[in-house]
């Protein structure tokens, strides 16, 4: 009778072991994060790198699982582990089969409010000058019921929108009418500060479907600062809007966003607190952007990238713990990061892809007709730089604007997979190219990495999820809920 095989029979052979791309970063003296090129991340010793990295793996070691579970390695014999990788590398930037999902329509410059870190340059007078009018818009339509992604989602931009709320009422009739024959679902937001909103306002959104959007950075001292208006009442016609939108459309038919300025570093508990108490479903604890009157009033400098982190780090501590008591509330942009490291869906999120979202994601319909890849592209050129003006409605098409040399070259240069120290960087598959940021702030697409806000911020941000998934269970099963 024959006998049984020693147990070393069954043993893989780590004779066809191979490395495959891998990346690291030291966290601490005898700590590196290892990660592949999907942005599955792993902590390991000195000791466990340089095995994993001379293939001196055995099975049953440990180390050897985790190499394989993670795909640092996989077997020369086989390709299943390399077709995992590119099938998952596939899922992530499948974001690129629906382009330009995103139409941003400037409807006016004016606004009623003197906000000193405002990232649009606002025009308070001159209706005929400042309005987009009906021929603009109704060309800008056409353009963006040209693109290619099957949801297009309008959303109405100032100065402040229900200042031409007249056209708002027009654009979305109107592309309701010319979306069917195309195939196209659409989604509808007005961001604004709801200083304006009314009965007529509230029906019209009732009846079509349509998301308001506004923007409340704290307690009631905190939002009249950063938001003067005649009347000091920002911070209660914000709030007074809210719940009248709750009552008439539904609790979840408003959103907020927040902006983080100097005065705001010491008080996150207190902004969280308000969030809360408005009865909003999460936050966005997001910094200053270098754009518009930010700049010009000096605001953007006031605080660096590691006081925000500080901010962010000490309101996400607040928002785990009131998560812990019972009520689910997300800090929205760990959540972004979150799925992008414990899920391979499409993020198509502006800031968080490569390539990167200006015009592929989103393109911006300006007053006057001329179309910008981005929001912040647009603001920039408010202040005089024109480096991201595509083109204008009245003379191009789509496809003309979307394969303009500006962009693809803008494009094509900010690819993180390829860049200087991106392409070589641990966080590189959970980051994405900023090329509008880094040309306003270092006069460069691609950016100089190591002199970066943008970069010092997302390495912070991913590393402390990291962190928090890795050795705080009751942290990281709240982190891991945000990400489904
Ligand atoms: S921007 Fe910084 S964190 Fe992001 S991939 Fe590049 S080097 Fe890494």
């Amino acid at each position: 009778m024959a006998g049984f095989s020693s147990p070393e029979t069954f043993c893989p052979d780590t004779s066809t072991l191979q490395l495959l791309p891998i990346r690291f970063e030291r966290l601490g003296t005898d700590r590196f994060l290892v990660g592949n090129m999907v942005g599955d991340m792993a902590a390991m010793t000195e000791t466990e790198l340089n095995r994993l990295c001379a293939l001196d793996l055995t099975p049953g070691d440990g180390l050897y699982e985790r190499a394989f579970e993670k795909l640092f390695v996989g077997s020369i014999e086989q390709r299943a582990q390399q077709q995992l990788l590119a099938l998952r590398l596939r899922s992530r930037l499948s974001f690129l089969r629906a382009a330009t999902p995103l139409h941003l329509f400037v409807v006016t410059l004016r606004c009623e409010h003197s906000c000193p870190y405002c990232q649009v340059s606002r025009q308070s007078k001159d209706r005929v000058l400042y309005d987009m009018d009906r021929a603009t818009a109704s060309r800008a339509l056409d353009i963006a019921l040209s693109a290619p992604a099957p949801l297009i989602k309008i959303e109405f931009q100032g100065g402040e929108p229900l200042l031409n709320f007249e056209l708002i009422r027009w654009i979305v009739v109107t592309a309701k009418e010319r979306a069917i024959p195309r195939g196209k679902q659409l989604q509808f937001v007005i961001a604004t500060n709801l200083a304006l909103l009314d009965d007529e306002v509230l029906d019209f959104c009732a009846e079509h479907g349509v998301l308001l959007s506004t923007s409340l950075d704290g307690p009631r001292d905190l939002h009249n600062r950063n938001r003067p208006r005649r009347g000091q009442n920002s911070y209660e016609l914000a709030v007074a809007g809210i719940a009248r939108i709750k009552d008439r459309l539904g609790p979840d038919q408003v959103g907020a966003l927040m902006t983080t300025t100097a005065a705001s570093l010491d008080r996150v508990e207190e902004i969280v607190d308000e969030y809360v108490r408005q009865g909003l479903d999460g936050i966005f604890l997001r910094p200053l952007s270098p754009y518009g009157f930010a700049m010009k009033t000096k605001q953007f400098h006031k605080y660096g990238a590691q006081a925000w982190l500080r901010f962010w780090k000490r309101g996400l501590r607040y928002i785990l713990e009131l998560n812990k008591s019972g009520r689910r509330f997300p800090e929205f942009y760990s959540a972004l990061i979150l799925r992008r490291m414990l899920s391979d869906e499409p993020i198509g999120y502006g800031d968080l892809r490569s390539p990167a979202g200006i015009g592929l994601g989103a393109l911006v319909y300006n007053y006057d007709g001329t179309v910008f890849a981005s929001d912040e592209a647009r603001m920039l050129a408010e202040m005089g730089d024109r480096t991201f003006q595509l083109g204008n409605v009245r003379e191009n098409s789509y496809r003309d604007l979307v394969l303009s040399d500006t962009l693809v070259s803008a494009v094509a240069e900010s690819l993180t997979q390829t860049a200087p120290q991106c392409s070589t960087c641990v966080f590189e598959p959970n980051c994405g190219a900023d090329p509008v940021y880094h040309h306003a702030t270092q006069s460069d697409l691609l950016g100089i990495k190591p002199l970066s806000e943008f970069c010092e911020r997302q390495k912070g941000v991913i590393s402390h999820l990291f962190e928090l998934l890795e050795n705080f269970p009751e942290d990281a099963a709240i982190l891991r809920s945000w990400a489904s």
